[in-house]
């Protein structure tokens, strides 16, 4: 059986433990692969590979860093077709939704192409007489990325193309769930031309993690995954003096109001509720739903776009499934356990996805659509993140109070709001307290030259990723100012204690 392990310094190393962890096809339900838990002393050689790599990397120009971002990007393309089939094997979801979140992926790097652009910094003349001021957006030198399974490929690309073409190197720790996008992706940056050292990948738990986090030589992580680790990863690290950006769970809700589109707004949310088996940080997991008749000419959409939904494994001969397996058979407990809370609770189960069994495949982790009518804010169904195929329907009677619910909700990740009405939906994106919303599109993610990120306990730290705020977290400002002896010769060589005014 395959072992992965690590990448460092531009080739691949055996790790030096002796605990692994199994690798899943989550269709199938067998082991396919293992993944070295890697040492505190692997970690520390892809720190130290980094930080060798780093004072060559960061002093080439920007223009040349580029360039090889341009060849990582033709190459991914290029082996799209093999990736997209590798995180559908090892994730669950289905092929197009892989070659999806590959797109989603590259984007940023074509983003990260236009450096030369993106980290000029600015200038301005004659700020005082004779006085010039500009400002350096420098590297900050070894920054680590900490991922989630639900986009193997995608999560990782939010951060390392933006930090290594600002010229830092990285050492990226993937989920231990679907690692081998990370290694395929390392090898596929060397190819480009990287430089050895500058894009390490280091397998393996929390005895990595803490390394990253409290390592003198790592200057910034970059973290996604569950919010209680988010919170973790961002009071060690800032602890620790580094700067952080981590970034948590979700519960997004959408607004259907009186006037929507209903047939516009169903077949929106079964994609948003539903696709990648809803393990998606910005899948649609509440529907609030305006006044009773909107509540029930949705839910018989609803039911009846279920009814003909796929699920199956994420690649097959033929055709393609609308939804895969979910990653785990501990996740697909949890799920079903949240379904059994939402029975207990009193919310009413219109469709039940306990009971899917998927033909030639009844060894694998799936769980069904599911859908729930009259759950209130007391439910954990509610409250949590289930992070699975489970939509909640909650009745109010007016806008007012389906904003308000949203707004008192402890996450902010996303948020979409079905509506004919302008007035209506511009009072809706200046007044919620969300992060990323949707007019009528109910995945709100930003594409790569904006940047993503939630509010509320969807996120920790002031930057979101990619976009400007992606090229300020991973450079440091400097600012210059500058005066030429000339001028200087002119005035008077006298000491100044005053604040200097320039002007
Ligand atoms: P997770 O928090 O379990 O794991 C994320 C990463 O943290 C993994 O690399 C894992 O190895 C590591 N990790 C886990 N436990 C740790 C610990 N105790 N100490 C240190 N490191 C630890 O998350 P997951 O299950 O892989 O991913 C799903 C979660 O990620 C969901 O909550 C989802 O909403 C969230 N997510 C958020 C976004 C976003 O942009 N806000 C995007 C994708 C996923």
């Amino acid at each position: 059986m395959e072992t992965l392990h690590n990448y460092i310094n531009g080739a691949l190393v055996e790790s030096l433990t002796n605990r692994f962890s199994p690798v899943y096809n989550p269709a199938s339900g067998e082991k396919i692969k293992q993944v070295a838990l890697s040492t505190v002393k692997d970690t520390e050689d892809a720190i130290a590979s980094a930080q060798d790599a780093f004072a060559k990397w960061s002093r080439l120009s920007p223009l040349k860093r580029s360039r090889i971002m341009f060849k990582f990007k033709s190459l991914l393309e290029e082996n799209s077709d093999r990736l997209a089939k590798l995180i559908s094997q090892e994730h669950g979801k289905v092929y197009s939704d892989a070659l999806g979140e590959l797109t989603r992926g590259l984007e940023v790097v074509e983003f990260a192409c236009g450096i030369p652009h993106l980290q000029k910094g600015e200038h301005s003349a004659n700020v005082g007489t004779g006085v010039d001021s500009h400002s350096l957006m420098q590297p900050l030198g070894v920054c680590a990325g900490i991922t989630p399974f639900n986009f193997p490929a995608m999560v990782p690309m939010w951060m390392f193309p933006i930090s290594l073409a600002t010229g830092n190197t990285f050492v990226l720790k993937p989920s231990e769930k679907d690692p081998s996008l990370a290694i395929e992706i390392a090898k596929l940056l060397s190819e480009a031309g990287l430089p050895d050292g500058v894009f390490n990948v280091v397998n393996g738990d929390k005895e990595s993690v803490d390394v990253l986090l409290t390592d003198d030589r790592v200057q910034a992580v970059s973290f996604v995954g569950s919010t209680p680790i988010a919170e973790y990863i961002y009071s060690t690290a800032s602890a620790h003096g580094k700067r952080c950006q981590a970034l948590g769970g979700a519960k997004n809700h959408c607004i259907v109001m009186p006037d929507a589109d209903l047939d516009m707004a169903s077949n929106a949310i079964m994609g948003a509720a539903y696709g990648a088996a809803g393990e998606r940080c910005m899948a649609l997991s509440v529907v609030v739903a305006v006044g009773d008749e909107t509540a029930e000419q949705l839910i018989s959409r609803l039911q009846n776009h279920i009814s003909k939904m796929k699920v199956g494994p994420g690649v097959i001969s033929e055709g393609e499934n609308d939804m895969g397996p979910v990653i785990s058979q501990q996740h697909k407990e949890k799920i079903e356990s949240y379904i059994d809370s939402g029975v207990q609770q009193g919310a009413s189960l219109l469709v039940d996805g306990r009971e899917l069994k998927v033909a030639d495949h009844e060894t694998g982790f799936f769980v069904g659509p599911t859908l729930f009518d009259n759950v209130s804010p007391e439910m954990s169904i509610y409250q949590e993140e289930i992070f699975g195929p489970v939509l909640a329907i909650v009745r109010v009677s007016d806008y007012d109070t389906a904003l308000e619910l949203i707004n008192k909700h402890e996450y902010g990740n996303g948020t979409a709001i079905f509506t004919r009405d302008g007035e209506t939906a511009r009072q809706f994106s200046e007044n919620v307290q969300v992060g990323m919303v949707g007019i009528n599109i109910p995945i709100p993610v930003p594409m790569a030259f904006h940047s993503f990120g939630g509010w509320k306990r969807s996120i920790f730290g002031p930057l979101n990723v990619h976009g400007n705020d992606g090229v300020r977290f991973y450079t440091r400002m400097k600012t210059v100012t500058s005066i030429w002896p000339a001028s200087v010769r002119l005035k008077q060589h006298e000491s100044s204690f005053v604040m200097p005014t320039l002007g």
